[in-house]
């Protein structure tokens, strides 16, 4: 049975993913209002009720806005490593949560038929990862707030089935844009979010390895336009020789409501 990828939401100002194989549907991450979330999910014929877990992939507010409403009000289960529940209960982000949907992991773990496998990223946050997604033989990686990916993340990433990965900001317009020097060196640093260029040099890492089908998520409002991403990564994979939108997918996941939807 086919597993569904949908990004619901992505970029700064909030971010979730809808996963479902045929009988577990997940989020990973919920940085949007509840109402906003519910909406996006029955615009692709999908409902909270059936969501079984939210993964967190690190505690900034545009992943975790609505983590702690949609837990009390669907009774869903909360995934998250130690040192992200820490960060996430000392700044008291989730309001009260009942321990039974309180999930810490420490390496790989079910949710129903899908596998999870975490994927440690660098960013500035308290432990931030990205996560492969397994449904029977697919696998499916969702990686974004990334300052740069290591070869150990790029290994975790080949053999991908889909890949939504980070594609934040063209280099030339947060040094030419209006954004303080910090904030520029935050976002072109290790621990902050990754370029289209290195999003284009792993993609092309990517289709080498065999997949075909790829949402470029967490675009910058300020610094990136989804022109700017396609035109990168598509011109990286034209240099394999593979033509996007014939031999490979390359999507732009939006900042509101329901991107592409991807089904392996
Ligand atoms: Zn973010
Ligand atoms: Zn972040």
């Amino acid at each position: 049975m086919p597993m569904f990828l949908c990004p619901l939401f992505s970029g700064s100002k909030g971010n979730s993913t809808f996963v479902a194989s045929d009988d577990t549907a997940i989020l990973v991450d919920a940085g949007v209002a509840r109402a906003n979330i519910d909406r996006a999910l029955g615009d692709i014929n999908a409902s909270l009720d059936i969501i079984k877990g939210i993964l967190v992939t690190h505690e900034h507010v545009d992943h975790i806005r609505a983590v702690g409403m949609l837990s009390r009000k669907n009774d869903i289960p909360i995934y998250a490593n130690e040192d992200t529940w820490k960060a996430m209960l000392t700044m008291n982000s989730l309001g009260s949560i009942p321990f039974k949907n309180r999930v810490r992991f420490d390496g790989d773990f079910y949710i129903g038929s899908l596998a999870i496998s975490p994927i440690k990223v660098s960013h500035d946050a308290a432990d931030p990862v990205g996560y492969s997604i397994f449904n029977e033989n697919k696998k499916a990686v969702v990686i974004s707030d990334t300052g740069y990916l290591s070869k150990t993340v790029l290994n975790r990433m080949l053999g991908a089935d889909a890949c939504l990965m980070e594609s934040n900001h063209d280099v030339h317009m947060v040094e030419n844009g209006p954004y303080p020097v910090r904030l520029k060196n935050r976002i072109l640093s290790k621990k902050g979010h990754l370029s289209n260029h290195d999003a284009a040099q792993a993609l092309m890492q990517i289709i080498n390895s065999g997949c075909k089908n790829f949402s470029l998520t967490h675009l910058s409002q300020d610094n990136n336009t989804p022109e700017a991403a396609y035109d990168s990564a598509s011109a990286a994979a034209l240099t394999l020789g593979a033509v996007a939108g014939k031999d490979v997918n390359i999507y732009v996941a939006p900042q509101f409501g329901p991107g592409d939807a991807i089904i392996i």
